[in-house]
């Protein structure tokens, strides 16, 4: 379904991304592990098309397509999707009104008319209830006064509501406590589908105790030196980082 080779990427000059590979079957749940700074967000912000990141060689083909040729808005259409990759506030706007103009758009690409406002409500509301969110949550402006952890449900709410082919989340555990981070699981548990796949950026171990993926890869000093199943993420927790870095040096 994705396909990166040799991916390298500089912003304000410096290499961030130094030669990154990696493969992602449809179905499939992958996370990126590895130190602060090692070029995590950045893949997953250069997947998406986002701004001020300038792509010096290598590839990413979604499903065929070349992805480096595809405007920001036509990688979300073609249902690659980043956790807020909407601005982080918008102020006066309300999140229904973003969802609607979100999914509208997706439904437009896909050939299907504007969905009927008695559907979207029943979907809507039958997600919101999934989050275990308030419905007046919908009414307010985007992210405007949100706690973290209302943040991190939106951001599945988006995901949920919008269905994309490829949801890339970044750091999503950062800062729930355990209750939220469950929901938060949950929400991304029942993502999981034969033509979807799911990328996972995080730093720690934790998520992974409730989202298991079915790859992981430690992505230190812009390329990925290891990738193993599961069991890698518990042996990163308990070892740390830093003798994979050994390994792959010598
Ligand atoms: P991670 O998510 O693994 O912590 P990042 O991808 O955020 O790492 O950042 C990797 C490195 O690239 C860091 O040193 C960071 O400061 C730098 N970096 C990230 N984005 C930019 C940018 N837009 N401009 C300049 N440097 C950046
Ligand atoms: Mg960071
Ligand atoms: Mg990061």
């Amino acid at each position: 379904m994705l396909e990166v080779k040799d991916l390298h990427v500089t912003a304000e000059g410096s290499e961030i991304l130094k030669g990154l590979s990696l493969t992602i079957n449809a179905g499939e749940v992958h996370a990126i592990m590895g130190p602060n700074g090692a070029g995590k967000s950045t893949l997953s912000a250069v997947i998406a098309g986002k701004d001020g990141y300038e792509v010096t060689k290598g590839s990413i083909t979604f499903e065929g397509q070349d992805v480096l040729e595809m405007e920001i808005e036509e990688r979300a259409r073609a249902g690659l999707l980043l956790g807020f990759q909407y601005p982080v506030e918008i102020p006066g706007v309300k999140n229904i009104y973003l969802l609607k103009a979100a999914l509208n758009a997706k439904r437009e690409a896909e050939g299907l008319g504007e969905i009927p406002a008695p559907e979207f409500m029943k979907l809507i509301k039958e997600k919101v209830a999934s989050m275990k969110m308030d419905t007046s949550f919908l009414q307010r402006a985007v992210n405007e006064g949100f706690s973290g952890g209302e943040k991190k449900r939106n951001e599945i709410l988006q995901m949920l509501v919008l269905q994309p082919r490829l949801a890339m989340l970044d750091e999503i555990d950062s800062g729930l406590d355990i209750d939220a981070m469950k929901v938060v699981a949950d929400g991304v548990n029942s993502l999981r589908a034969e033509d979807r796949a799911i990328l996972l950026v995080t730093h720690y171990q934790r998520l992974l105790d409730y989202i298991v993926p079915d790859r992981v890869h430690v992505l230190v000093d812009g390329r990925i030196v290891k990738s193993g199943d599961a069991a890698l993420a518990l042996e990163l927790e308990s070892r740390g980082y830093d003798w994979v870095q050994e390994e792959s040096a010598a």
